[in-house]
C-alpha cells in the first residue's frame, strides 16, 4: 500500500508543479529510482503504474532486471558508467543519462552497431564544477554534443544534471534553469543532428522546482520507496 500511496502523492505534486508552470503532465516522465530496492518492491511500483525505472549501477541492475524478467519496463541508467561496463549497460538499459565522454559514447556506438541496436542517451553536465562529481563541464559541452550527435546508433536526446546539494530546493532553481538555457542555447545553433529535447533533472528533494524549470524526466527514489539503508 505504502508504495502505491507514495506514487500517488508524487504524481499529485508533479501535476501541481505542471499547473503552476503551465505545462502538461504528459511532458514529464516519472522515473522511479530503484537502487537498493529489492525486486518485490519494484514489482509493487510496477503494479501502481510505474513503467520507467532507473538504477545507478550496472552490477546491481543486472541481478534485479533478471529477477524481474517478463516485466516490460523501460530501464534507465542514471549513475556513472565505466567503459568496461558498456556492453552490459547496452544489454540492460534503453536510456543512459550519464554520458560524459566521447570515449564512452564511441564505445557504446560500436557495441550498439554490432548488436544492431539503438540507444537513447543524455549528456550529464557538471554544473557546479564539483571535482568529485562526474559530468562534462559547461565549457566542454557544445563540442561533446557536436561529436556525439555524429554517432549513428546513439540518439542524443538531451541533458541531465545532479546539482550540488542545497538544503532548500529553491536554492537549486538556478542550476535547473541553467541546464534548460544550455540546451536552448545549443539548439539555437542548429548543429547537424542536434535537437536536445529532454532535461533529466530533479530528485525527491527538489523535483517540483525542476518541473517548474522545464524538467522532462524526474528521477525519484526516496519519495517512492522510503529512505535507503
Ligand atoms: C539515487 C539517485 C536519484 C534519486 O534520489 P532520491 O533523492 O532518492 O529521489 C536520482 N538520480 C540519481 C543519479 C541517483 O543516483
Amino acid at each position: 500500500m505504502e508504495i502505491k500511496e507514495n506514487i500517488e502523492k508524487v504524481r499529485d505534486r508533479m501535476a501541481a508543479a505542471c499547473r503552476r508552470s503551465g505545462r502538461s503532465i504528459d511532458d514529464v516522465k516519472l522515473v522511479a529510482i530503484t537502487k537498493t530496492v529489492p525486486p518485490d518492491r519494484v514489482q509493487q511500483a510496477w503494479e501502481a503504474g510505474i513503467r520507467d525505472f532507473g538504477e545507478n549501477r550496472v552490477q546491481e541492475a543486472r541481478g534485479k532486471i533478471a529477477s524481474l524478467a517478463g516485466l516490460p519496463a523501460t530501464w534507465h541508467l542514471v549513475g556513472h558508467l565505466q567503459t568496461n561496463k558498456a556492453k552490459a549497460a547496452l544489454e540492460l538499459f534503453e536510456w543512459i543519462h550519464s554520458i560524459d565522454s566521447l570515449r564512452l559514447a564511441q564505445r557504446l556506438e560500436r557495441l550498439a552497431r554490432d548488436e544492431g541496436k539503438r540507444l537513447r542517451v543524455l549528456l550529464e553536465v557538471n554544473l557546479g564544477g564539483e571535482p568529485t562529481k562526474s559530468g562534462v563541464s559547461e565549457a566542454a559541452l557544445t563540442e561533446l554534443v557536436t561529436q556525439i550527435a555524429q554517432l549513428r546508433t546513439l540518439d542524443l536526446c538531451g541533458l541531465m544534471t545532479i546539482p550540488p546539494f542545497f538544503a532548500s530546493p529553491e536554492d537549486v532553481r538556478p542550476c535547473f534553469r541553467r541546464l534548460r538555457h544550455l540546451a536552448a542555447e545549443i539548439n539555437s545553433r542548429q548543429l547537424p543532428n542536434v535537437r536536445l529535447t529532454q532535461l533529466s533533472m530533479g530528485m525527491s528533494h527538489d523535483f517540483e522546482v525542476a518541473i517548474e524549470e522545464g524538467a522532462t524526466m524526474v528521477r525519484i527514489g526516496t519519495a517512492i520507496f522510503g529512505s535507503r539503508p
